[in-house]
């Protein structure tokens, strides 16, 4: 790390150098570096790594994207269908079992998750909770066919001796995101919620409610699982990745209601003067943005180390998370 580094705190009262902002909007970089324990398994020569991770059950990534399916006597269930996996899924699904694809469950409506479903076999049940299936029925895109089965809060799919559990437990990242759960094999599949290694997808992964977001990670701990599938990056995760990050992100609650007590718009008014209020206001959000991100980055975590060790990409996306967060307290839910 240079002294230039985003995430390198200078002290405040040096009465040299200002301290440096910590936006990376613009940020081009040097960034921290990636913890180990974060990489993962990178795609093999085929662009995609494949592993049983419980007897018949699959995860599949290829980076950036992952998803799994499972292989039972009666045919094959699988989750979604990322784009980014489209030419890869079913020849990765025929490496490890000649059963067709007889099921296939829409974790939630997004396209970079289920873009692709076009490529199983039109005759397969497909099953989303019904918001998924609303909001399907308005984009008509034939890349994601509508479901056949729709439920509101649970759905138990038993295939040739497989069993899973969908359950729709509020609006915690999209309307209609869904907890895939077998409980027997204790793997939990929730996409875009917990990212394992890393801080969440920008801008708390693009939540529509940040208080539900957040109250997703209770509710991921009260499932008995040693496996979880998340959608993205290199790797699958355990309960001490969603405990992290339930770490990470009320800690920035707890940093942004303290800038918010804090940052004082009467003293960006000094700067910005108080005529142009979009300047005005957007001085007093990269304050609080800078300050909680200042927080987060230079206070030693629960085991000692700052975030830039423990989770990838925390010097790239703390300042947006930040200003999510900021914004949920704010305008949402102020108390
Ligand atoms: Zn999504």
């Amino acid at each position: 790390m240079t002294a230039d580094s985003p995430a390198t705190p200078r002290d405040d009262n040096s009465g040299g150098e200002p301290a440096p902002k910590y936006q990376c909007i613009r940020c081009t970089g040097p960034f921290a570096a990636v913890p180990e324990t974060s990489l993962g398994r990178p795609p093999g020569p085929q662009g995609y790594h494949l592993e049983a991770v419980k007897p018949g059950i699959f995860w599949i990534s290829a980076g950036g994207y992952d998803t799994m399916f499972i292989v039972t006597e009666q045919g094959v269930i699988v989750i979604d269908a990322p784009p980014a996996l489209r030419s890869m899924l079913v020849p990765a699904i025929q490496s490890v079992t000649s059963q067709p694809v007889t099921h296939v469950i829409y974790s939630h409506s997004h396209f970079d998750h289920i873009g692709a479903a076009d490529i199983y076999p039109a005759d397969a049940v497909r099953i989303a909770q019904e918001n998924t299936a609303t909001t399907l029925q308005q984009y008509q895109d034939h890349r994601r066919p509508l479901p056949t089965i729709t439920f509101v809060e649970e759905h138990t799919l038993e295939v040739g001796g497989s069993r899973l559990e969908l359950r729709y437990r509020g609006n915690i990242h999209q309307p209609g995101n869904i907890f895939i759960y077998e409980s027997r094999q204790k793997v939990l599949m929730l996409v875009d919620v917990i990212f394992p290694g890393w801080v969440p997808f920008r801008n708390l992964a693009v939540a529509n409610d940040v208080h539900e977001y957040l109250r997703a990670h209770d509710l991921v701990l009260t499932y008995d699982f040693d496996v979880m599938v998340c959608g993205h990056l290199t790797r699958h995760g355990t309960r001490a990745d969603v405990e992290t990050q339930r770490e990470y992100v009320q800690q920035l609650r707890t940093a942004s209601r303290k800038a918010l007590a804090t940052v004082r718009i009467e003293e960006v008014a000094t700067r910005t003067g108080t005529e142009n209020i979009w300047a005005l206001m957007n001085g007093y959000f990269e304050d609080a943005v800078d300050a909680v991100t200042r927080d987060m980055l230079t206070t030693p975590t629960s085991d000692g180390r700052l975030w830039t060790e423990r989770l990838g990409g925390a010097d790239v996306w703390t300042p947006h998370h930040a200003f999510s967060m900021i914004q949920a307290l704010r305008v949402e839910n102020p108390d």
